[in-house]
């Protein structure tokens, strides 16, 4: 049984890298028919918020990546602390003193001799007295783990074979001075209570993995299988940060994206499998694998995804977009109306432009007004259909010479007053005679 975890900080809004870390995970699950968890990693109770917790929900839902089980890591903290205890015990955990200005020292000490910022374990080394002249002091110790100096190996399934040794890694601080959890130790501590078989997440926490393999170790625990996918930039190349407004979730929602463009923009961004617009998650999921994901850097290009958000609407059938027309109180939205204006949609909410097009109050455009009066005392009687434009404008084309531009494009202006649109000979039937009329002789309703 599959069980993956998507484990966002609530420290600001989801933005499109951390929706397609949610969105892998979500369809990996679906493709082996596992467990999604949604896990808010909000130890840090000074940056975390419950609006920013909310929002990311709303936004997952929003995309319809449903959880299955939704988890809070400030809920947790009593099992941490149970578990840190277990670590002290084992001897796989040891309190340190130093403060963070001594470890600066030590860290650009060891730098500036050209060698890698590990920390060098004096803690260990400290006698009882010390610790206690410490401890009167005021000081209190932060804690680290205490990695075997082995080799870590692991089969990444999109990196591949990852190898690390434990000498080449700092010990990790789990716990700072004053109590609070880093990431590493409560991380670890999920994926094991929460039996999480497969973690799919950004490859900057690749070298943390070699640390949680250790962890997982120290407590008994299996670990589970990991794939690091490399992050996302924007379209220069740059890192995404939380700051990024125009990329969160919220913000492309705002500006008409639909979640199926998006999705099926980051299921596929940086993997071999192409893009293109897919109408439901389903159909992602069919044939999803992660291992499709190459090792070069995605960019996301806003062009692409607006292009893929139009050929969404542009094929999306009436009956999907029924509900969402009645949503917006377009009454008189029927499926002629719909196939004909859709091919002209960027966003869905251009709708309503179109609908008052064809049975609202526009304003006529007339430059020719004499022309436009020959053109309505021309306008054939009966029951309109697809065919009326062409016998109408065969008519109007014969009695006034005109042709071409000159003769379709005033009376697009006249008929719709945009000199843009859907195809005349599916609007004209919608806007039928009666404010044809009014329209060529230049009246709005
Ligand atoms: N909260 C971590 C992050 O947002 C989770 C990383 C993980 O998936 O383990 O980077």
């Amino acid at each position: 049984m599959t069980i993956v975890r998507f484990a966002p900080s609530p420290t600001g809004q989801l933005h499109v890298g951390n929706a397609r870390m949610a969105l892998a995970n979500w369809l990996h699950a679906r493709a082996k028919g596992g467990t999604f968890i949604l896990r808010l990693d909000d130890t840090d109770s000074e940056r975390s918020t419950a609006e920013f917790a909310t929002s990311i929900e709303n936004d997952l839902t929003w995309l319809g990546l449903q959880w299955d089980q939704l988890e809070r890591q400030s809920a947790r903290m009593e099992r941490y602390r149970e578990t840190l205890e277990s670590l002290k015990q084992s001897g796989r955990v040891y309190g340190c003193y130093e403060t963070p200005e001594e470890l600066d020292y030590k860290r650009k000490r060891l730098m500036g001799r050209g060698k890698p910022p590990i920390y060098d374990r004096s803690a260990l080394d400290l006698s009882d007295e010390k610790r206690e002249a410490y401890e009167a002091e005021g000081r209190k110790p932060h804690w680290r783990f205490k990695l075997n100096h082995a080799d870590i190996n692991f089969d990444d399934l999109v990196r591949g074979p990852v190898h690390f040794h434990g000498q080449n890694l700092s010990d990790p601080v789990l716990v700072r001075g004053d109590g609070t959890y880093l990431y590493m130790l409560p991380s670890a501590v999920d994926d094991i209570d929460m039996a999480v078989t497969d973690v799919i997440r950004g490859e900057d926490h690749v070298a943390n993995t070699a640390v949680q393999i250790q962890i997982f170790e120290a407590l008994g625990a299996p670990p589970p299988v990991f794939a690091h996918t490399p992050l996302l930039t924007d379209i220069g190349g740059k890192g995404l940060s939380k700051r990024l407004g125009s990329m969160t979730v919220s913000s492309l929602r705002e500006d008409g994206v639909e979640a199926m463009a998006l999705n099926s923009y980051l299921a596929h961004i940086g993997t071999s499998d192409a893009i293109e617009p897919r109408a439901n998650l389903a159909d992602l999921a069919a044939d999803f694998d992660i291992s499709h994901t190459g090792r070069g850097t995605p960019k996301f290009d806003p062009d692409h995804l607006k292009t893929l958000n139009a050929a969404l609407l542009h094929g999306t059938d009436f009956a999907a977009a029924e509900p969402r027309l009645q949503a917006l109180g377009l009454d008189q939205a029927d499926a002629a109306f719909w196939l004909a204006v859709r091919p002209n949609l960027e966003r869905f909410d251009d709708v309503a432009l179109w609908h008052k097009v064809c049975f609202g109050a526009i304003d006529p455009v007339l430059e020719d007004a004499g022309f436009a009066s020959a053109a309505a005392d021309l306008l054939p009687g009966g029951v309109w259909d697809q065919t009326t434009w062409k016998d109408w404008t065969g008519a109007v084309k014969e009695a006034t010479g005109r042709k071409g531009k000159e003769l379709f494009l005033p009376l697009r202006l006249a008929l719709t007053g945009l000199d843009h649109g859907p195809e005349l000979k599916l609007l004209l039937p919608l806007i039928g005679r009666a404010r044809a009329m009014q329209r060529l002789a230049g009246e709005g309703q």
